[in-house]
């Protein structure tokens, strides 16, 4: 349930005016994560995803969500955001943090201001899912922030998007509109917005399905938190080991699609 966020309670967090992280929802489980708000954020936004945007229905729809979104989107522009945001992250026991859930990258300056942050936290991870790579002048700085040692980059993309360059250090996302729609080339995960089949892989490339999305049985309650593909140097050629021997069930079949 994106937008059910918990307040964070830092024992040594630093009193500023800027808005805080969120932590965690359903499907990220307790990870920190930063979001604005979706479509006006998102330069590569693409006819697919607009459509079937997560971040832009149910819970994100509600006016206190929207007007937190807002807030963050003015306050990344101001000086101080970066140091604020370093020692929030610092101070946090969180030590993963999602960049946007909603929203994306729209400025060479606020990725570089990501970049900041980044290196300003070594001892956190981050990872972020980007269709702002079809956008010329922000691809090298997204190649660049995707390069920092701890952070995992994923090139988002669809059948109505170009095929998304394969930069080192980038592995690609795959949003699947249906059981009909595969890559047709070699991506590094699948999400799959409406589906009505078990799939564990998808395409000639027989590429994985993110695990939430299988269709594994919904007691499995399998959180981000607790996969960390995404934020990991995890080789998805080969199935999770703790779903090898998952069941599989139609109840499982939910749709959680969350920017990707
Ligand atoms: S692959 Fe794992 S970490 Fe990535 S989105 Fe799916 S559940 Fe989350
Ligand atoms: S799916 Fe991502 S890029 Fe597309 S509109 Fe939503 S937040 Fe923006």
């Amino acid at each position: 349930m994106p937008g059910f966020f918990y307040g964070l309670t830092f024992s040594r967090m630093p009193i500023t005016l800027f808005p805080r992280l969120s932590v965690g929802n359903t499907k990220l489980g307790k990870i920190l994560n930063w979001n604005l708000p979706a479509r006006v954020t998102c330069p590569g936004k693409s006819e697919y995803c607009e459509t079937v945007c997560y971040a832009c229905t149910r819970l994100y729809k509600y006016e206190n969500v929207k007007e937190s979104y807002k807030n963050r989107r003015k306050a990344r522009n101001k000086p101080g955001w970066v140091n604020d945001m370093i020692a929030r992250i610092n101070a946090s026991e969180t030590k993963v943090v999602r960049i946007h859930a909603s929203g994306d990258f729209d400025s060479l300056k606020y990725i570089n201001n990501w970049n900041k942050i980044v290196q300003g936290c070594p001892g956190t991870t981050f990872y972020f899912y980007t269709r702002s790579w079809v956008v010329e002048n922000l691809l090298e700085p997204l190649k660049k922030l995707a390069r920092e040692p701890n952070v995992f980059a994923w090139f988002s993309c669809d059948r109505s998007m170009p095929v998304p360059p394969k930069p080192a250090n980038v592995r690609l996302a795959y949003m699947s509109m249906d059981d009909f729609d595969e890559p047709k080339y070699k991506v590094d995960l699948v999400f799959r917005v409406k589906h009505k089949t078990v799939r564990k892989r998808m395409g000639q490339y027989s590429s994985l399905v993110c695990p939430v999305e299988q269709g594994v049985d919904s007691k499995v309650q399998l959180t981000c938190e607790k996969c960390k593909i995404c934020f990991s140097n995890y080789k998805t050629n080969r199935q999770p080991r703790n779903l090898q021997n998952a069941t599989v069930s139609n109840r499982g079949l939910r749709a959680l699609f969350v920017h990707v």
